[in-house]
């Protein structure tokens, strides 16, 4: 006679899709029943795209089908009520997520270059400065002015280098205070998703707001994402930080495109020697560590800092300089890796 335990057991060697934990440690697996060789298992889902969660059951009755005895299966998905279920964003077919564990590593840098490199493979292209504390946007791309909002009730992005930018920033003047709460913020963010006329984007690229807690998380769980993106400085200790950020991206079942290690050697501007400014490979080490690839080492470059200050990406304002060619290898790659992350990858049994 099977026992639920043999089933659990049995079940332990299920993996959902994109997860390196198995269905009962992920707390998948409500009830487990068995009636005289019929077995229930109820599943919930826990956001899992209907796609997976189809081929999910399927595992689940092939592999329970197979133990000793069992001569019926019945999966029921039942998923936990509660959370609500990330809604897409309107008008958008993919978002990236720009991830880091702290403040000051360049993660708007890289958001904001590498979203007008994209926009150099012809991709449509958004951008949404989900800072709120410190939006950088206006600056880095040097825009002023308020967006519209038409008859309908849609904020028009305001458009600069190609791309479509949207920023808390840009609703501020240099006075206001930028003393927002919590609940208050979201609600802005949750606007800029939901009422910002992105039609059209192929890609909106989101720089989250910096580290890994309440207010990254919190957004993260409102839309589906397709793809993040952990930008790193290469000290030791940031592999720490790395690994804050992957988890925070498999907490809410988001494929890790990669890591991009920024200010990764000093280039001297007038000899061109490369020094290795906070050692080797931090990056490198991480990407081995947590099986997602180091998509680019970008050099700690004054161009960069000099561009982003003066209101220019350094891929616009320097166009041919070898730190923007990074910034466009970085595009073609994170293009391969969300194509990848959008196939489901395939469910081990056993
Ligand atoms: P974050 O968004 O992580 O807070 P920023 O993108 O605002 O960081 O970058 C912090 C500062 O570092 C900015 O002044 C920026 O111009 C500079 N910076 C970022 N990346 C580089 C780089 N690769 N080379 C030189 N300066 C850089």
């Amino acid at each position: 006679m099977t026992r639920p335990e043999d089933v659990r057991e049995r079940l332990t060697e299920i993996r959902p899709p994109r997860s390196d934990r198995d269905i009962v440690t992920a707390g998948m697996v409500r009830r487990v029943e068995v009636r005289e060789g019929e077995v229930v298992v109820a599943l919930d889902p826990k956001g899992l795209p209907e796609p997976l969660v189809r081929v999910l059951v399927a595992d689940v009755e092939r592999a329970v089908g197979a133990l000793e005895g069992v001569a019926r299966v019945s999966v029921a998905v039942e998923p936990e009520k509660g959370l609500p279920a990330p809604e897409p964003v309107p008008g958008v077919r993919d978002v990236l997520a720009v991830a880091s564990a702290k403040g000051g590593v360049g993660k708007s840098t890289v958001a904001t270059n590498l979203a007008v490199a994209l926009r150099h493979r012809g991709k449509t292209v958004g951008l949404l400065d989900a800072d709120v504390y410190g939006p950088s946007l206006p600056v880095l791309f040097g825009l002023e002015g308020r967006p519209r909002v038409t008859q309908s009730k849609k904020i028009l992005p305001l458009e600069k280098y190609g791309v479509r930018a949207m920023s808390m920033g840009f609703f501020l003047d240099d006075r206001s205070p930028v003393i927002w709460r919590g609940p208050l913020v979201m609600g802005l963010v949750r606007q800029f998703l939901r009422d910002v006329d992105w039609s059209g984007c192929e890609i909106l690229v989101v720089d989250l707001p910096p580290g890994t807690g309440d207010a990254a998380l919190t957004l993260l769980q409102q839309v589906p994402v397709t793809g993040g993106l952990v930008v790193t400085t290469p000290q030791d200790v940031a592999l720490l930080d790395v690994e804050r950020g992957v988890s925070m991206f498999e907490q809410v079942r988001t494929p890790v495109i990669g890591v991009v290690e920024n200010m990764s050697e000093y280039v001297c501007p007038r000899c061109g020697t490369r020094e290795p400014l906070f050692g080797e490979g931090g990056g490198r080490k991480v990407a081995e560590r947590f099986g997602v690839p180091l998509l680019a080492r970008i050099p700690l470059d004054p161009s960069v800092r000099e561009a982003g200050d003066a209101g220019k990406p350094v891929v616009v304002d320097r166009p041919d300089h070898p730190v923007s060619k990074v910034f466009e290898e970085l595009a073609e790659r994170v293009l391969e890796g969300m194509e990848a992350a959008r196939e489901p990858a395939p469910v081990l049994v056993g």
